[in-house]
């Protein structure tokens, strides 16, 4: 059993899981560091010592008496990754994830921490789940995991949970994720709440009213293919008034996966009018369109769907200027049988964690369109938004890291999945760049099957 690991953020929040630090050192040789934040590019030799990071020096100069020594020559060493948007789909859902297999994939994916959303089964609305979930967490997950609490009890829309309770209980924050908070009137109740006990409203965005009936973005291939449209004012309309609301009440909000043009704006525009708001996208929607719809392949089937070619490069530049402050992967498990129905019959969601890094590295760095240094920085970025400790290579932090082989060619999904589901937009396609292995809060979460290492 793996003792629990916890971090403590300022207002007493804390990550449930991850293992126990090594008893031995760990010594990275010779790995080029990257770390946009220490301004560290270059080889170096890395020494863990107790699961914090002792000693950064040149490469071949620690000799790592009696630690494990892993052969990092050739390779890339990063801050490991922090995802703000999971779905780990426990409780009631195990069939399609748990907190082990989900917490597995994420350190197969290089990821050191993640947040779990609250869409469960029951859903998480009450102070005693949110208890018996962290300790579930600190016994399973592979790497530390942080929850969201629902912002209406149900994720119905209607009446708040006990947000005070919950934070009390170590929440992070609320989201409905899944749904929208469509009624303005609750959310503005949720945001004055907020000012008394803490935690970021977090949001997924959608107009009920416009999205209804929807399978994907509403356009020419959505009329080509006679598949209902989601249009994408559907999501916008609702950033706009909810960033309003977030300005009006001096909230803390973070909008999730934006999907389209007009949601970046209406970011920009609040952020430029200093309102406290903060901005997600993950890889699909920065790397796919609804072109790659065209197949019917339900894995391309999410919520909210993938839109146009002008959508793609606005989100893509929206990320470089900062108006999207990290990449979040919306990892959203489903078994087979259950995305193996009908287009519009089949649920939305796409796993991610295990391509996230690879396919970004592969269609946006590789062609020079997305610096390798500001990619780290962006999906190191959903720590701080959620007031966690942002990974840093720097001695005297705990040890947070992943190890990339960037010339590494696989195929997405060729050798099975860390995760219980296979749903991943990504499948099948060659992806350059391959997490080797990935240290959580000091303890080894993952190492790649056919990396060696070798003892001193
Ligand atoms: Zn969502
Ligand atoms: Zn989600």
């Amino acid at each position: 059993m793996a003792a629990p690991s916890l971090l403590h953020d300022s207002s007493g929040s804390a990550l449930a899981g991850g293992g126990p630090p090594p008893e031995r050192d760990l010594l990275i040789s010779g790995a080029h560091v990257l770390d946009p934040r220490t301004d560290l590019d270059g080889p170096a030799d890395v020494l863990v010592r107790g699961g914090q990071i002792a000693e950064l020096a040149e490469p071949g100069t620690l000799g790592g008496q009696g630690a494990e020594v892993v052969r990092g020559e050739g390779k890339h060493l990063f801050p490991a990754f922090v995802d703000p948007h999971v779905h780990l789909r426990s409780p009631g859902q195990e069939h399609k994830e748990d907190l082990e297999t989900g917490t597995r994939a994420a350190a197969a994916g290089g990821f050191c921490a993640v947040i779990a959303m609250p869409n469960t089964d029951p859903v998480l609305d009450s102070a005693p789940l949110l208890r018996s979930l962290r300790e579930a967490a600190a016994r399973e997950a592979r790497i530390p995991v942080g929850f969201l609490a629902a912002i209406t009890r149900g994720l119905e829309g209607q009446e708040l949970t006990e947000m005070a309770e919950l934070m009390g209980e170590g929440a992070f924050g609320f989201t409905d994720d899944g749904r929208p908070v469509a009624s303005a009137g609750v959310l503005r109740k949720a945001l004055q709440y907020q000012r008394l006990c803490g935690g970021v409203l977090t949001l997924h965005e959608e107009d009920p009213s416009l999205s209804k009936g929807g399978s994907m973005h509403e356009g020419a291939v959505s009329a080509a293919l006679g598949i209902g449209g989601i249009p994408s004012v559907s999501e916008s309309t609702m950033v706009a008034r909810d960033a309003e609301l977030a300005g009006y009440e001096d909230g803390r909000v973070h909008f999730q996966h934006l999907s389209c043009a007009a949601s970046v704006h209406a970011v920009a525009a609040a952020k430029e009018r200093g309102f406290r708001v903060s901005a997600e996208a993950t890889p699909h929607h920065l790397l796919l369109t609804d072109e790659d719809v065209r197949g019917m392949d339900t894995r391309l089937k999410m919520n909210p769907p993938l839109a146009t070619e002008t959508d793609r490069i606005a989100l893509i530049e929206g990320l470089r200027s900062g108006t999207i402050d990290c990449v979040a992967t919306d990892h959203a498990p489903h078994a087979r049988h259950e995305k193996e129905v009908p287009f519009e019959q089949a649920p939305m969601g796409t796993t991610g964690l295990e391509t996230a890094f690879a396919a970004l590295h592969t269609d946006l760095v590789l062609p020079g369109s997305f610096a390798l240094g500001l990619l780290v920085e962006r999906m190191t970025a959903g720590a701080a938004l959620f007031e966690l400790p942002t990974p840093t290579v720097a001695v005297g932090e705990p040890a947070n890291l992943t190890l990339v082989d960037l010339a590494a060619q696989w195929v997405a999904g060729e050798n099975g999945w860390e995760s219980r589901s296979e749903n991943c937009c990504f499948a099948g396609r060659k992806l350059t760049g391959r997490v080797l292995m990935t240290v959580a809060a000091g303890a080894i979460a993952y190492r790649e099957r056919a990396f060696s290492v070798v003892a001193a």
